[in-house]
């Protein structure tokens, strides 16, 4: 079974989310349980809480269909003391509010270096951080999702997710998220057959499909190797629709949340039909 959604709106609450993602006909949906931009928020009301429970078992929302995104502002790998507490305090207040949400995952951004680290003392320092969330926190897996690689951010080889994943000590509770937009942005060619199935090959051999707990399906407005981080519509950024007809085809992507983040929202519901019509 596919879960195909969207990354909708929690504005006003939480407890939006789940409805704002029926409306659409999603059957996944990812959102923000905080401002994203922000640094503090105030706590989920249990009211909150109970309700976004509630709808999401009106509305067949299991835990698995569910992808909650951390703050842009988090950088687990941040090269000051100073930077990478506020980081880590912010992270674990994510997964806390996953924990009082009943989500089981929490995809994030691995972590920049800002010029200041090498790249395996940041990817090392990433793992320390998830470590730290994870020891004071239950039953919430810690998501990493591939970057486009754009500036300093880390995590755009699958070999750079896997030197994380290697450092965390709770296999169980640490995965990953293939955005593929990012993914070709990085230099993976998935526009074709050949380049779908030989990404794949490898990303199964480095980091292996049982991490692949959800998939962000964007079109991409920037070319192979880029490394700039641009999402388009389905079918209207340079990927074409092979990726996507080979993506649904693939019962290795069954079962975890799909969810788009394109552009225009306007178009979801139809994005959403198509897709699964394909
Ligand atoms: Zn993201
Ligand atoms: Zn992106």
């Amino acid at each position: 079974m596919k879960y195909i959604g969207a990354h909708v709106s929690a504005s006003g609450g939480v407890e939006n989310a789940p409805v704002n993602a029926k409306a659409i006909g999603a059957k996944a949906f990812a959102l923000f349980t905080r401002n994203q931009r922000q640094w503090k928020s105030s706590p989920l009301t249990k009211k909150s809480i109970s309700l976004f429970k509630e709808r999401c078992e009106a509305f067949g929302y299991a835990a698995s269909q569910i992808l909650p995104h951390d703050s842009y502002l988090i950088n687990l790998g941040h090269p000051e003391a100073e930077g990478l507490q506020k980081s880590r305090e912010a992270f674990l207040d994510e997964m806390r509010r996953c924990e009082q949400l009943g989500l089981d995952r929490l995809n994030f951004h691995p972590g920049s270096h800002l010029k200041q680290m090498d790249v395996e003392d940041c990817l090392a320092r990433i793992a320390e951080s998830v470590n730290w969330a994870l020891d004071q926190t239950s039953g919430v897996c810690a998501v990493l999702e591939n970057t486009a690689g754009q500036g300093t951010n880390l995590g755009y080889t699958f070999e750079q997710l896997a030197y994380i994943i290697d450092r965390v000590e709770d296999k169980s509770r640490v995965g990953v998220c293939i955005d593929t937009a990012h993914t070709l942005a990085a230099g993976y060619d998935i526009k074709t057959a050949a380049g779908f199935t030989e990404t794949f090959r490898h990303f199964d051999e480095v980091i292996g499909f049982s991490y692949l707990r959800g998939m962000h399906i964007n079109d991409s407005k920037k070319d192979l190797a880029t490394r700039v981080d641009r999402h388009d519509s389905i079918g209207k950024g340079v990927m074409g629709l092979t990726t996507f007809k080979m993506l649904m085809d693939d019962p290795r992507f069954d079962n975890i949340p799909l969810i788009l983040e394109t552009p225009d929202e306007s178009i979801w519901a139809e994005e959403i039909a198509y897709l699964y019509s394909i």
